[in-house]
């Protein structure tokens, strides 16, 4: 027997139809998938991005999180695709979800728009190299400048791998530690920076080279928070030796 969607009237059979409707009029009545606000904090200043509370490097890296909060309400086998359009032009922002699903016995693409709600900001973590923002100076000093000259740039490289691999593995910026200054002095280097604890943890690490010989911790109070709380800042300067000397 013939049938009918009772919508459209299109001749229907069951490869082209749920419960009774050809599947694009079922589609029309029916919200199959729910896609999420997208609100989106962009930084001007390194192009990351915060969806939710967590910055993400780039908008590939953020289409897994947006994809987890699309909500499948009542499709079998569903595959779906993201891409974003972006016209930083002209301001318009679009995210195009391509899902594919099995409807009827067929799978059945369904393309679906959504606007994203952009907002263009700087990330805490370039509003504090801008601002200058640091709770932790690290010295390191050298007793002779040929030996500066051999090992301080060593150092300085392998500060900045271990600050590129904590940066890397965490989206919490409370957790991440960046050099927001450097400033060259006669007898070696002050790194300008704003995490206490992993420069600390910095500090414990170089002392563990044989040319490390002691290092020094001071604090300077330099303000009194809102909740009237001291603020310190802590130096570690760390003196490296020249092995032959003692
Ligand atoms: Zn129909
Ligand atoms: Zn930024």
């Amino acid at each position: 027997m013939k049938r009918f969607c009772p919508k459209c009237g299109k001749d229907i059979d069951d490869s082209n139809s749920i419960n009774n409707f050809c599947i694009d009029c079922y589609l029309k009545d029916h919200e199959l998938v729910k896609i999420p606000d997208l609100d989106i904090t962009y930084c001007v200043k390194c192009n990351k991005i915060r969806y939710g509370k967590i910055w993400y490097n780039n908008f590939e890296n953020v289409k897994e999180a947006i994809l987890k909060n699309v909500k499948i309400l009542d499709l079998k086998q569903t595959k779906i695709d993201l891409i974003f359009d972006l016209n930083f032009e002209s301001n318009k922002y679009k995210a195009i979800f391509n899902i594919k699903s099995l409807l009827g016995n067929k799978i059945k693409e369904i393309i679906k728009e959504k606007e994203i709600n952009l907002k263009k900001d700087t990330c805490l973590t370039c509003s504090r190299i801008s601002g200058n923002y640091y709770t932790t100076i690290l010295q390191l000093r050298f007793n002779n400048k040929k030996f500066m000259e051999i090992v301080e740039e060593k150092i300085l490289k392998e500060i900045e791998t271990i600050i590129d691999n904590i940066n890397e593995k965490t989206n919490k910026i409370s957790a991440t530690i960046h050099v927001v200054r450097e400033e060259k002095q006669k007898t070696g280097t002050d790194l300008y920076l704003d995490n206490l604890k992993i420069s600390y943890n910095i500090v414990k690490h170089l002392m563990k080279h044989k040319i490390a010989k002691e290092y020094k911790t001071s604090k300077t109070l330099v303000g009194v928070s809102k909740d009237g709380q001291r603020v310190y800042r802590t130096t570690f300067c760390i003196h490296f030796k020249d092995l032959n000397e003692n």
